[in-house]
Formats: structure tokens, C-alpha cells, sequence
């Protein structure tokens, strides 16, 4: 994926050249892992001439959380984090659809792997970025043969640098197995979630998605899709645990991340699902998240932030 990268970055409390934000290699968060991020994305209205910065409470929040779990130090408020992302997009002069990435990391370069250190920094870059997936069909997945960790292994829900490279041997393995995105089971052998994204499957008329205690992130972008969902096309959703066999069957199926979007599944293990098409309901609620995410819904603007 190639990307365009913003030339201005955050690091070290001040705007800088991306080129100038480094990292020494000494650094906790490139030794150990030792950092936690997340990911907002802003998405261009062309008729407004405006961006909106989508769920940018609710981002602020889960990342102060994350801080939190860890044990990381994460000392800005949310007028203060507005304000620097605010600062950060006029400066990159941004009018696209865009990906942030904030990453509070351990700068410390002692030896030790702890996440209590002095000085733990805010790094902060941003990307061009339409889609995630380069396809317009739908994905190919497989259920990976990497189990999601337990949340007393490894914390899910912080958002861990270091724990995504689990993510990395699931994607690594399926992409080697010809497969667009891996699907996790849990150590219940329940499905979890992908290596980046939250997965919805939809059964006569009935919308599944695992439950947060299934050692899944608490996706952004799974809060709205499921309102969207029950509040306006009227369709109940299930947060429950389901079984890899279930997945096989579901008529529609798919993910759902800030990257991801929403994104359509149309084959799992080689089993096509439902028609192999794009799902009519998962084209609905695509829709309604696109008009909800760019301001376009007047019950959603709450969601939206605007940058100009
Ligand atoms: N699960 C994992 C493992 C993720 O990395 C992401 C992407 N942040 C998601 C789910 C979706 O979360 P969100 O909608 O907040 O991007």
C-alpha cells in the first residue's frame, strides 16, 4: 500500500518534518513494544468544504483508557488533544480523506521492559487514505490458525503497539495462504475479531457481532455500526458469542474498522457467503456510516468533528 504521508508530524511536543520525528533505537516502544495507539480518520465533505474528524470523543477517551490499562503517562485533556489535531491537519493543510495515527510510546531507552518510565511521548502522523482494502468485490478470508489472546495474556482492549504483532502472524499466514484478512477464534474457539477490524455477520434478518467480553477491541466504528443498524433500518443485533461453523453460513458478512470501514466478506475458507456478492443490508448500513461519518445525518453530527 502506498500511501501519501502528510509532511508534518508530532513528536517530542512540538510539529515537526516527518523526517525529523524519530525514534532512538534504544526506545522501549521499538525493544519492546512498550506503546499503545489509535487511529482517527477524517473524512472530506466536498460539498461543505469541510473535514470531520469522526468520533473524536469517543477515540480521545479509548485512548486515555488504553494509557491507563498499561500504566503508560498520557497527560492531555480533551480540549488540549482537539486542539493539537486541529493544529496538526491546517498545518498539513489537509482536504482529503485522512488516516491519524497517535501512538503514545515509551521513549525511555533503559534496559528494563516496564511501562511505568518517565517521559512517555505522543507521536502523531498522518496518511492519505480512501480505502484500506484494495477491493471493490468483497474479501477472501480465512479463520487463522494464530488464537487471539486472552485479556490475562495480553490486553486486547489497550490497543498495544507490541500486541499487534499477533495481528502480524495472522495477516502474514493468510495473505501466504492466497486470503485477503485472517479471522481469529478465541481460546473458547469463539470467533473474535480480524487483525485490524471488528466482524459483523448478518443471518435471516438477525445482525451478530461478538460481545466485548470476547476478548475483542471495542471498535469505533462497531459502536455506530450498531445503532445504525437498530435506530435506523430497524434490525436487531446480537452481541453474543458464535462458532467458526456459523460463520460459514451467515448470508452476509463483514468488517468493520476506521481503516476497514466497512467492508464486505464474500468467502470464508474457500465456503462463498450468501450469494458471493456484496450484501444488500451490508450496502445499507455502508451507506448510512459513510452519510453519518461525512456530517451528512442530522441524528449523527454529534459524531463529527469539523476541522475548518
Ligand atoms: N479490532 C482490532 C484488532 C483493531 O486493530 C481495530 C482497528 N482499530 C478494530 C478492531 C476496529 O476498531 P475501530 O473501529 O475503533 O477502528
Amino acid at each position: 500500500m502506498n500511501n501519501k504521508t502528510f509532511p508534518y508530524a508530532y513528536i517530542c511536543k512540538k510539529i515537526c518534518k516527518i523526517e525529523q520525528a524519530n525514534v532512538p533505537i534504544q526506545a522501549k516502544a521499538i525493544q519492546y513494544g512498550i506503546g499503545c495507539f489509535t487511529g482517527i480518520r477524517g473524512f472530506w465533505n466536498s460539498k461543505k468544504k469541510n473535514l470531520y474528524l469522526f468520533r473524536l470523543d469517543d477515540h480521545f477517551k479509548r485512548f486515555e483508557e488504553s494509557a491507563k490499562i498499561v500504566g503508560m503517562q498520557f497527560n492531555l485533556n480533551p480540549q488540549r488533544f482537539k486542539k493539537l489535531l486541529i493544529d496538526l491537519i491546517k498545518k498539513n493543510k489537509v482536504k482529503e480523506d485522512v488516516y491519524i495515527r497517535l501512538t503514545l510510546y515509551s521513549r525511555s531507552t533503559q534496559l528494563t521492559p516496564r511501562f511505568d518510565n518517565e517521559g512517555d511521548d505522543l507521536a502523531i502522523y498522518m496518511i492519505s487514505l480512501k480505502e484500506y482494502f484494495k477491493t471493490d468485490k468483497g474479501l477472501n478470508v480465512c479463520v487463522s490458525s494464530w488464537r487471539r489472546f486472552d485479556d490475562d495474556v495480553f490486553s486486547v482492549k489497550a490497543k498495544m503497539t507490541g500486541a499487534y504483532a499477533s495481528s502480524g502472524l495472522a495477516k502474514t499466514e493468510a495473505i501466504k495462504n492466497g486470503f485477503d484478512e485472517p479471522i481469529f477464534l478465541n481460546r473458547d474457539g469463539k470467533v473474535c475479531e480480524t487483525s485490524g477490524a471488528n466482524i459483523f455477520g448478518i443471518k435471516d434478518g438477525v445482525v451478530w457481532t461478538p460481545p466485548l467480553s470476547s476478548n475483542i477491541l471495542s471498535g469505533i466504528t462497531r459502536r455506530s455500526i450498531i445503532p445504525l443498524f437498530r435506530d435506523e433500518m430497524a434490525i436487531p443485533v446480537r452481541e453474543e458469542n458464535f462458532d467458526r461453523s456459523m460463520l460459514y453460513t451467515f448470508d452476509e458478512l463483514f468488517l468493520s474498522g476506521t481503516a476497514a470501514k466497512v467492508t464486505s466478506i464474500i468467502s470464508v475458507d474457500r465456503r462463498v457467503i450468501g450469494n458471493g456478492k456484496l450484501g444488500k443490508l451490508t450496502a445499507k448500513v455502508a451507506e448510512l456510516y459513510t452519510q453519518a461519518a461525512t456530517g451528512e445525518l442530522k441524528n449523527y453530527q454529534k459524531w463529527c468533528t469539523p476541522v475548518y
